[in-house]
């Protein structure tokens, strides 16, 4: 039992949260692993949603809504984090979603797709075929699905796959704590921001953006600049941490 007045409450639950869905199987020991990397991030940038980041949300909402064909693409701790959050992003940007697992069986596939599809969410099935040139299981998408899609929201994305789909040329919109990953920089537009929190800024832009602002928002932007402000900000911590 993990008291309410604990500071350290909220990431405490997550981690709970995150233990429970790895002894499912929805969750893998790597993918606890890989949160760990982003709280350690999260600290670095004060644990709350930058201007930056914001900004970076709102072009996000801009590039789904202007796609022909968005997409989400689910790994497990995404799944685990953050499902009821995929599902109304889903449902205000009209994007589809696929389940794609570097960790990938049968079994899991299936354990991450009915627990997001309980959850409200629409997940594509059929036939994965090896499309992506990777050499790991990240590699197999669907045909009708992220293969054909051309804006691609990939949270908690690796970096090998981010380059590999920006090299096909379509737009990656890439959440990750980490503003120094390889997926960070080689991502078409990066929110460093952690994916809870994230999430729910890009469905409301979506809701809210009015339809004339979308092309500039979606053409306008350097993701160099959002990825700098992440940098100066944590500098910025560090200098003044003792203060
Ligand atoms: P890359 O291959 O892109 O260089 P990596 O090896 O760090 O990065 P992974 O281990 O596949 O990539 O993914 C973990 C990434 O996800 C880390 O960069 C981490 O900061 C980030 N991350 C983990 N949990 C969260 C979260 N809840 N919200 C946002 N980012 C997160």
């Amino acid at each position: 039992m993990i008291p309410k007045d604990h500071p350290r409450y909220h990431s405490l639950k997550t981690r709970e949260l995150l233990a429970r869905y790895a002894a499912e199987g929805i969750v893998t020991l790597e993918g606890l692993t890989a949160h760990g990397r982003g709280e350690a991030f999260d600290y670095l940038i004060g644990e709350k949603t930058m201007e930056s980041a914001r900004q970076a949300a709102k072009v996000a909402a801009a590039l789904l809504l202007s796609a022909e064909r968005p997409i989400i693409s689910v790994n497990g701790n995404t799944a685990a984090l953050a499902a009821d959050q995929i599902k109304d992003l889903q449902e205000a940007s009209g994007a589809d979603v696929e389940v794609n697992l570097f960790h990938r069986t049968k079994e899991r596939m299936e354990k991450v797709s009915r627990h997001l599809e309980e959850r409200g969410v629409r997940v594509l099935s059929g036939e994965p075929e090896r499309l992506l040139p990777l050499s790991h299981d990240r590699g197999l998408c669907l045909r009708e699905g992220i293969w054909s899609a051309d804006v691609i929201l990939v949270p908690l994305e690796d970096g090998d796959r981010c380059q590999a789909l920006t090299a096909l040329g379509r737009t990656v919109i890439v959440i990750d704590l980490n503003p120094l990953s390889r997926s960070a920089r080689e991502a078409t537009l990066t929110i460093v921001d952690e994916l809870t929190r994230a999430l729910p800024v890009i469905t409301r832009y979506c809701r809210e953006i009015e339809p004339h602002q979308i092309p500039s928002l979606a053409r306008g932007f350097d993701n160099r600049l959002f990825l700098g402000d992440a940098l100066s900000q944590i500098c910025r911590r560090l200098e003044h941490a003792l203060d």
